[in-house]
């Protein structure tokens, strides 16, 4: 461990005071948003009776959330940092090897141990190997876990919040977490922690740069252009390889080439595989969302594109931001079959772009049959079928099943205009994409560039011309 930080007591946390953890919200880059997050945070640890009196809710617990490497960890010492506050650190994993019983009590002990040095945090990494649901796994060595997690459940109701004992969870998987813990009151609070944005890993470049002698010809902005999909602790490591480049071949300063070599020596380490494959998502995801965004463009009726995104937000890879032009449901018809298009645009820009398809297409595909079938069943809005109500909508599954108030034929009819109208859709997607190549290709590459682009960029492509530079701040 880092000097400073010591174990104490039966508990296997690891406490670090207020004297020598020196991180603060300067140390952590490129996530703004979640810094702006846990600033209320901070306001509380300072002063916990001021904060009340102000009428300040009072937190208790927060869940980060985010890939491994991304700050997490540096978030939350320098909420304790920021606030003067020592810092209690254990990671989930240290909990569950252990015999039953222990973990629980390890977990009452560092609790006991807070309440004494409060206020503070508690931070525990990878909560998922404790908080994962209950009842999940194969039994045996369970037990311990669901002790050890009860034990959490129960300390974090024990105690009083206005105590100003804050208890601040990381996790990469808040999908497995047992319920009982995202309680009000317990951590209520989730703050998304992604991969940086290009200018986060500028941002990150630079905090990281200060640290050692950097020559003259080392541009940050180039170095974050090259470097898709890097988490913050993928570019610390960077910095950390050019400089030992560097000192290897008795330079003063770290230069360029030292970067370019350190970044070829990581992209062929053992870390490689993921981020080729990283990179070859990315592209994916660009091709995908291009294929969108080109239809909505070029579909008369669809809602105008103002953003188009491949950074990862919260689960999904990426998205196409349309603005409704009015404020109407899409209640019409034509509207309705042009969406319909605009969901296939991506897949179909996989299967001509990259020659493959990605699971990032099957809620599209769900989403426009489901359209698909409303307009036939519920909507009236097939031509063959007419304006009849095939199905009620109120009553599907109210006994276990859909209930069945039309013949064998009719459904065969029914599914037959659904298929028909999917189809019709799908072949227009396909030929406005197949005619505008072009313009799939520059955006995919301007959002491999510059990650996000702005409606300005979308019509200058759309237009036939390279797009024009990013606005300051759009990214
Ligand atoms: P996590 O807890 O999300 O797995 P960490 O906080 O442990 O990630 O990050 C490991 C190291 O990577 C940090 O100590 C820091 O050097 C670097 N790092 C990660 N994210 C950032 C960031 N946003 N800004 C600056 N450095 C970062």
């Amino acid at each position: 461990g880092k000097g400073g930080a010591f174990s104490f007591g039966k508990s296997k946390a690891r406490m670090m005071d207020e004297t020598n953890n020196t991180v603060t919200f300067a140390d952590v880059a490129g996530c703004d948003e979640a810094k702006e997050e846990v600033n209320e945070i901070v306001d509380f640890l300072k002063d916990p009776t001021k904060f009340q009196k102000l009428g300040g809710r009072i937190p208790r617990g927060v869940l980060m959330v985010g890939p491994p490497g991304t700050g997490k960890t540096l978030l939350a010492r320098a909420i304790a940092g920021e606030a003067k506050v020592p810092f209690f650190s254990i990671s989930g994993s240290d909990f569950v090897e252990m015999f039953v019983g222990v973990g629980a009590s390890r977990v009452r002990d560092m609790f006991e141990n807070a309440k004494k040095h409060s206020p503070c945090i508690i931070f525990i990494d990878e909560i998922d190997a404790v908080g994962r649901h209950r009842g999940a796994g194969m039994g045996g060595g369970n037990d311990e876990r669901e002790q050890t997690l009860n034990q959490l459940l129960v300390e974090m109701d024990g105690f009083e919040a206005s105590s100003g004992v804050i208890v601040v969870a990381a996790t990469n998987r808040a999908d497995v977490l047992d319920k009982a813990l995202l309680r009000p009151g317990r951590f209520d609070r989730q703050v998304m922690v992604g991969l940086p944005d290009i200018r986060g890993r500028e941002q990150i470049l630079n905090v990281h740069m200060r640290k050692v002698p950097i020559g003259a010809d080392v541009k940050a902005d180039i170095l974050a252009r090259g470097t898709p999909g890097f988490s913050g602790a993928d570019l610390a490591n960077l910095v950390n390889e050019a400089a030992l480049f560097a000192a290897r071949r008795s330079k003063r300063l770290v230069e360029m080439s030292d970067f370019e070599d350190a970044k070829d020596k990581i992209y062929m380490g053992p870390e490689r595989k993921s981020m080729v494959m990283r990179e070859e998502e990315r592209r994916n995801t660009a091709y995908h969302e291009s294929g969108h965004a080109v239809i909505a463009k070029l579909l008369p009726k669809a809602d105008p594109v103002h953003k188009v995104t491949i950074m990862p937000r919260g689960y999904a890879l990426g998205l196409t931001w349309q603005l409704p032009e009015h404020d109407v449901l899409s209640g019409y018809k034509d509207k309705m079959l042009e969406e319909i298009s605009i969901l296939f645009g991506g897949r179909i820009a996989e299967e001509l772009f990259v020659g493959q398809m990605s699971t990032g297409a099957s809620n599209d595909f769900s989403r426009a049959t489901k359209l698909a079938r409303s307009m036939v069943t519920r909507f009236g809005m097939s031509d063959s079928m007419g304006v009849m109500v095939y199905e009620d909508s109120e009553n599907e599954g109210f006994f276990g099943g859909a209930t069945k108030t039309i013949s064998e034929a009719t459904q065969q009819k029914v599914d037959a205009e659904i298929r028909s109208i999917l189809d019709t859709q799908y072949a227009l997607s396909r030929r406005l994409l197949e005619e505008n190549r072009d313009k799939v290709e520059k955006m995919t590459r301007a959002l491999l560039d510059w990650e996000t682009i702005d409606a300005d960029q979308i019509n200058d492509i759309m237009a036939g011309h390279e797009p024009r530079e990013p606005k300051s701040g759009v990214l």
